[in-house]
């Protein structure tokens, strides 16, 4: 249920299953419905961070920022264990004060078994952006000892930018090794950390109108 203090312009923003994944954590519910817009008609920035890390294992595919690389083994995870996006998702999450990636998907929830992270992303987006947010810029990297990203670099911006709706220059990714020291050393496992920025969407009074504000605002 819908806390009943929650006003319900802002209820109506989130279905019943985020209030129930603990979303009245979030900055919103400090607010009455005045107080939020008027504040959020403030020019202002909102920066977030994300980290997250996923176990390589045999028999599963590896999913990075929506693409699938070639090889030997996969991440290990409830969904497509995405580990960029999911780092991403939290970035982006943490600037909006909505907390966490496991608040709004909760890999307890069978429907998110295998689920795309890429989906996961967009419907993030659309939260973000009913709440007068658009991302500005995203600054990923990926710890690995292989594979090398390279090859790849140019789709995974293009997924992830699409996913957010913003332009490729939006998007950086960068990769690093640690040099052989620790899990990721040893190939053990992947790492990604992600910094995001969200900038206020232009005429806030449409602020509420639609789930496309993000991909408008940067067509
Ligand atoms: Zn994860």
């Amino acid at each position: 249920m819908t806390p009943a203090h929650v006003p319900s312009r802002i209820a109506a923003m989130f279905s019943v299953d985020d209030w129930a994944n603990g979303l009245d954590r979030s900055q919103v519910l400090g607010y009455t419905e005045s107080q939020y817009w008027l504040s959020s008609r403030e020019p202002a920035l909102r920066i977030g961070q994300g980290f997250d890390v996923h176990r390589l294992v045999p028999g599963r595919s590896l999913i990075l920022g929506g693409e699938e690389i070639d090889y030997p083994k996969g991440l290990e995870g409830h969904s497509d264990a995405d580990v960029l996006t999911h780092a991403l998702i939290d970035a982006i999450l943490g600037a909006a004060g909505l907390g966490d990636i496991g608040m709004h998907f909760p890999d307890s929830d069978p429907a998110f078994r295998d689920a795309s992270s890429i989906g996961m992303l967009q419907v993030v987006c659309s939260k973000v952006s009913r709440l007068g947010w658009k991302v500005s810029n995203i600054d990923i990297t990926v710890f690995a000892e292989n594979p090398k990203l390279g090859p790849y670099r140019k789709a995974i911006v293009s997924n992830l930018a699409d996913a957010v709706g913003i332009a490729v220059d939006r998007v950086n990714l960068k990769a690093t090794t640690t040099e052989r020291l620790g899990f990721i050393g040893r190939g053990e496992g992947i790492a990604a950390s992600v910094v995001a920025l969200l900038d206020e969407i232009s005429g806030t009074g449409n602020k509420d109108d639609s789930d496309e504000n993000c991909r408008r605002n940067h067509s």
